[in-house]
């Protein structure tokens, strides 16, 4: 089962993001256990301070190292355990990653808050430094929930039909097909009738150009990475 410890000042936010729908049930069927630990339990001195200000001076707050060492440690990490630290300065996060991530054992994601954290916590500490997109949040605990979610939905057993994680986004390096679902027609607008058709063949042809459209016209940096068949080529003519 993987385990999933997240070390954070504020427990209560990763504790809401794991409770409902996907994640909450997939915790409940034993398939992921997720703690989130009050990095503050951690902090020596009676005020049990988790940060100070910068060396050298400047604005705001930085995490201290003590506290987070000491989490991460009382984690009991192995020599297979990732520790994640969540940063904007990390590795941009990926489907790829999250594929990664989700066949580990042991996952350790380390929340930011203030100015950030110390960096002898990435340096010599962090196995891994993910950010989720190129800008700033106040902490890492969105990112942290972002990245369990993701997880999570891979677990063998966590979704109802699996079939469908192949059928994402990413999944294979281009974006999804669009969906449609009841009624067939809505407000005048129809849905495609090849959808309609019943005709198998039609349709897996049809979903497969529509993900090569889309990718080509709204992702062209994912589309020039994309590993395109014999059969994507002959539908990318067929279309123009
Ligand atoms: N001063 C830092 C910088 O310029 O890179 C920003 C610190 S940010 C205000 C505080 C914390 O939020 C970070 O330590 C990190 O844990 C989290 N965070 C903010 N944006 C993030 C992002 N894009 N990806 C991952 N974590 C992020």
């Amino acid at each position: 089962m993987l385990r999933i410890d997240v070390i954070t000042l504020f427990p209560e936010v990763i504790e809401a993001g794991v409770s409902y729908s996907i994640v909450g049930r997939a915790r409940e069927w034993g398939l992921v256990q997720i703690r989130a630990l009050q990095l503050r339990d951690f902090a020596s001195g009676k005020h049990q301070k988790t940060d100070d200000e910068p060396y050298g001076g400047g604005a705001g707050l930085v995490m201290k190292p003590e506290p987070i060492f000491k989490a991460v440690e009382a984690c009991q990490p192995t020599q297979h355990t990732r520790i994640v630290l969540l940063e904007p300065q990390g590795k941009l996060y990926t489907q790829a990653i999250a594929q990664e991530l989700s066949v580990q054992e042991h996952l350790i994601l380390i929340c930011g808050h203030y100015e950030g954290v110390d960096a002898r916590v990435r340096e010599h500490l962090a196995t891994d430094v993910i950010s989720i997109g190129d800008y700033v949040l106040t902490g890492g605990e969105l990112p942290a929930l972002i990245v369990i979610d993701s997880v999570v939905r891979l677990l063998p057993g966590a979704i109802h039909s699996p079939e469908s994680l192949g059928q994402d986004s990413y999944a294979d390096g281009l974006l999804g097909y669009p969906q449609y679902t009841r009624p067939e027609e809505f407000r005048g607008l129809r849905v495609p009738s090849v959808l309609l058709s019943g005709n198998h063949g039609a349709i897996a042809r049809w979903r497969r150009q529509q993900q090569l459209r889309l990718t080509r016209a709204l992702r062209p940096d994912l589309f020039a990475r994309a590993c395109l068949s014999r059969e994507d080529l002959e539908l990318l003519k067929e279309m123009e």
